[in-house]
């Protein structure tokens, strides 16, 4: 795949970039392991200016990256803000927070015939983060504010639609004070990621995308013996409740198809609504869908801007298409309209069967799938037949059904009246083909440390 910025709204190439030459890519990991030799040394405080200091400039620049990530891959103006707004609030988490998670933790001494014992965070040097377009500057933030906090030094090969915001988070970091080389972007394309990956400097690895991705990147890693985390596909279910607010719901899921152009890992892809509130959940959530403007994302009024890639595009048409000649019935969508750039309608199904692709993939596209079902273990047998396990919601004011959903539902996540979302204060990740691993949090920040034991005896002459 080329590395070069594309209008998705109209097809048209607006910048190619050059790859990094083998000579330019043996420079970059150069410099990456001497700056991972000396920042190891500086304080959890000073990592902490640097990190303000970049959300400060990010801050400062909202308009325009926001204006940056929807020329890039075509989310609406008004979620591109909202975007860099939450790198921000990531940036200033890890920065307040991370010194206490980055704190020794006391271990028992005598328990174990020593003076002292303490496990201390270290971190691991060099990691990898292969990144995807779909929240092109937060899928990468939040990588780096915990792989910077903790020490690391970081690569970013991002994805190759979006080599500007990549150049831009190099640029931030730099800007923003930081010592030189400590994060810096490959501009390769994803066959070279194995080069990089086997390299003895490169310490471990972090990938969201796609499952063949996550299954390359980790089967090579494992040859290599490499830590690595996997943030892949999703396909959540979005477990509609008689006692919910109907109102209240369909707007979620709305949310939840249309967020990001229906391009998010997270957030409903599949309704199972139950019996005694299927045809009014229905009827809502259709008229909602059918009335959502698509369009220009650079405008205000737009609801839903295009795909991202015009082989996205392809990709969802060909689910839509499989479907439907296997019985699947379309409500609302379903028609590519005729109109430059790589534009898809919110579209809603039914009757969808094991036989049928979506069933057991991820669209990633504004597609709903609604299942009316009898209860709520009929909703999580379905919703647990498929091979993937990253987020899940459930609407409902049953205290039962909430436990049940928590303790069944095969997730990484549980939302209960509440669409998925991620926050840099909580854990981020899946289970099953949704990939290993945590992001956000402590958790996400632990992931690339090496959590050192250390074990102090008495001196010889029995002081202390
Ligand atoms: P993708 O094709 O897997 O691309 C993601 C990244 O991986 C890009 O940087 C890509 O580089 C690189 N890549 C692709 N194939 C590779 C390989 N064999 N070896 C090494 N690197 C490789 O995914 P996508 O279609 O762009 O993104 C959508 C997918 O990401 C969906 O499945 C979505 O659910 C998932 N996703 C997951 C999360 C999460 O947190 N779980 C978040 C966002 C998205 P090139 O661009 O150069 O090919």
């Amino acid at each position: 795949m080329a590395i070069a910025t594309i209008s998705p709204v109209t097809g048209e190439v607006l910048e190619r970039f050059d790859e990094l030459t083998p000579e330019e890519l043996e420079d970059k990991l150069a410099r990456a392991a001497a700056a991972a030799a000396s920042y190891r040394l500086t304080t959890p405080e000073q990592r902490a200016g640097w990190v303000e200091q970049a959300a400060a400039h990010l801050e400062k620049e909202t308009d325009s990256v926001a204006r940056l990530l929807t020329t890039e891959m075509g989310k609406t103006l008004r979620a591109a803000r909202e975007e860099v707004v939450k790198c921000v609030r990531g940036l200033r988490f890890y920065a307040a927070e991370a010194p206490a998670f980055l704190r020794d933790r006391p271990g028992d001494g005598p328990g174990v015939g020593a003076r002292q014992t303490y496990v201390t965070y270290q971190p691991l040097g060099v990691v990898l983060a292969v990144m995807p377009w779909n929240f092109p500057l937060w899928q990468a933030m939040r990588f780096a504010a915990p792989a910077l906090m903790a020490g690391n030094v970081g690569l970013l090969k991002h994805a190759s639609n979006v080599p500007r915001t990549a150049l831009y988070m190099e640029q931030l970091f730099r800007d923003a004070g930081f010592p030189d080389d400590v994060f810096q972007t490959l501009l390769i394309s994803s066959g070279r990621v194995e080069q990089v990956l086997r390299d003895e400097r490169l310490a471990a690895a972090t990938l969201t995308g796609s499952e063949p991705a996550g299954r390359s990147v980790a089967a090579i890693a494992g040859d290599e013996i490499k830590k690595v985390v996997l943030e892949l596909g999703g396909s959540d279910p979005f477990i509609v409740m008689p006692s919910t607010d109907l109102e209240r719901a369909t707007d979620a899921a709305v949310g939840a198809r249309c967020l990001n152009n229906g391009q998010s890992c997270i957030n409903g892809k599949r309704f199972f609504v139950h019996a005694d509130v299927a045809e009014a959940f229905i009827g809502m959530f259709v008229a909602k869908m059918g009335a959502l403007v698509v369009g220009d994302p650079m405008d205000d009024g737009t609801d839903v801007g295009p795909l991202a890639t015009e082989s996205g595009r392809r990709d969802v048409e060909a689910y839509v298409e499989d479907a439907v000649s296997k019985g699947a019935t379309v409500l609302v969508g379903g028609e590519r309209p005729d109109r430059p750039g790589w534009f898809y309608p919110p579209t809603v199904l039914t009757d969808i069967s094991p036989d049928m692709n979506m069933f057991h993939e991820e669209v990633f596209g504004p597609v709903a799938q609604v299942w009316t079902v009898s209860s709520l273990e009929e909703a999580l047998r379905i919703a647990n037949g498929h091979p993937y396990g990253l987020g899940s919601n459930l609407w409902s004011e049953d205290e039962a059904e909430r436990a049940l959903f928590v303790r069944d539902v095969q997730s990484g996540m549980a939302f209960i009246n509440g669409n998925t979302t991620s926050y840099p204060e909580i854990p981020f990740g899946g289970v099953k083909r949704s990939g290993y691993g945590r992001e956000l949090s402590d958790l996400g920040m632990r992931e690339f440390m090496n959590a050192k034991t250390v074990w102090i005896g008495e001196n010889a002459d029995g002081t202390s």
